[in-house]
């Protein structure tokens, strides 16, 4: 007899997207003339630029030719790729990250999820999650047995929860006990905020007096726009002594599909042993990736490299412009309707409180039902959601306009 991991049990069943999908079939069954617009899940919808197309046929046809054809690479992604990641995203803001601090893989979700393989499981940490956030770093430590049951809010047992409120600009507050990590994400999913450098700075501070580990999750890094917000954590000096960094294409440069994403492990970073000895996390995580990833394909890379060239930066700067001006459309809408919105300035996202105090879901039923435009229950990326709902900018203009018509009709 097998037995199973019974940590999966304490995941709640009804997933937010999976709940999504069930309520808007039954809706679209039930009504079959209704046009829906899904402003639901962040998923882009644009193609992939130019460039990144072009390079990635040409990778291709090497692999037509014996002579340039490429089998297995580098697990931790090709160097072409991480020198470039390396003088691009790091060298031109002054980030001292060197290009085999650089692991490149196929998308963040995985490696949020994956880093906790390398740090002790159980009741060992006491983790810190911002509240609301990205659900997979809850439910990747509820998986990894770090947590007890889930109460009747949804909330874990021994996680720490930050909460990110209107009342501190949903920008978690330092904790007044000591954690040993913390995950932050910034440009935030599904806020939409994004944390000041001063902000980022405490953060770091607090780390290095309390010897925590910082997990940085910059997936939205592409849509900052505020001169004042860091694109990186390693722009605060001291971080290299105490964070990771993710990245994604995906939101970057539509690479959703097309599966690429890194994470930077600086040799600085260090945690300790059973045994009270200190070890470097990189060569843990190259130990990991080295034995249970086999990297990204040689053609998805040559596509990522292309993200840099100039043409492809251009592209993508377009395709970024593209959906921010989708995400202040929505916000304009939603406060020509009297609503409070926050986000969509530095992020994809807006975050809508919703009106006279209704739950999250209540609310995505009246917009799923008067106005047929699908969007998220706060609810469902934390407790401090409840109250709130997640409108995403990933749709064609036309989409977005006659959303957010319906909504001044249905709503105002
Ligand atoms: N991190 C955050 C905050 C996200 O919102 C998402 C996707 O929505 C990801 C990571 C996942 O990125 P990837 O497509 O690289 O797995």
């Amino acid at each position: 007899m097998a037995w199973i991991n019974d940590n999966y049990l304490k995941l709640k069943a009804g997933y937010l997207f999976p709940e999504i999908g069930r309520r808007v079939r039954a809706f679209a069954e039930a009504n079959p003339k209704a046009k829906i617009i899904r402003l639901g899940i962040g998923d882009v919808t644009e193609p992939l630029p130019g460039a990144v197309i072009e390079a990635m046929h040409r990778a291709v046809d090497e692999m037509a030719h014996r002579e340039t054809f490429r089998g297995y690479g580098p697990e931790q992604g090709y160097d072409f790729l991480r020198e470039k990641i390396a003088a691009e995203d790091f060298g031109k803001r002054k980030c001292d990250i060197a290009a085999d601090e650089i692991f490149i893989s196929d998308g963040s979700k995985c490696d949020t999820g994956n880093i906790l393989d390398i740090l002790a499981c159980g009741k060992a940490n006491c983790i810190a999650i911002p509240d609301p956030v990205y659900p997979v770093y809850v439910d990747t430590n509820v998986m990894g047995g770090n947590t007890g049951a889930a109460g009747d809010n949804g909330s874990y047992q021994g996680l720490l929860y930050l909460p990110a409120t209107e009342q501190n600009n949903f920008t978690p507050d330092l904790p007044a006990e000591k954690v040993d990590v913390v995950y932050l994400c910034s440009p935030n999913n599904p806020t939409g905020a994004a944390m000041s450098r001063e902000a980022l700075a405490r953060w770091v501070d607090y780390a290095k007096r309390n010897d925590c580990l910082i997990l940085f999750d910059a997936a939205y890094e592409g849509y900052i726009t505020d001169e004042r917000v860091p694109h990186s954590i390693f722009e605060i000096p001291g971080a290299r002594d105490v964070a990771l960094e993710f990245r994604s294409f995906s939101k970057l440069a539509g690479f959703t599909g097309t599966r690429c994403a890194y994470t930077v492990v600086p040799k600085s970073v260090t945690g300790k042993a059973a045994d009270g000895t200190r070890v470097d996390l990189h060569r843990l995580w190259l130990r990991r990736q080295t034995t249970k990833f086999n990297g990204v394909s040689y053609v998805v890379q040559r596509g990522a490299e292309a993200v840099y060239s100039p043409a492809g930066r251009e592209q993508c700067r377009k395709l970024i412009d593209f959906y921010l001006q989708n995400a202040r459309t929505i916000r304009w809408t939603l406060h020509e309707i009297g609503l409070t919105a926050f986000g969509g300035e530095n992020a994809p996202y807006v975050w809508v409180k919703t009106p006279g105090g209704m739950s999250s879901w209540d609310f995505f039923d009246k917009l799923l039902t008067q106005a047929h435009v699908v969007g998220t229950p706060g609810s469902g990326f934390g407790a401090q959601g409840e109250g709130y709902f997640r409108i995403s900018a990933f749709n064609s203009r036309e989409n977005v306009e006659e959303a957010m018509t319906r909504l001044k009709a249905k709503l105002a």
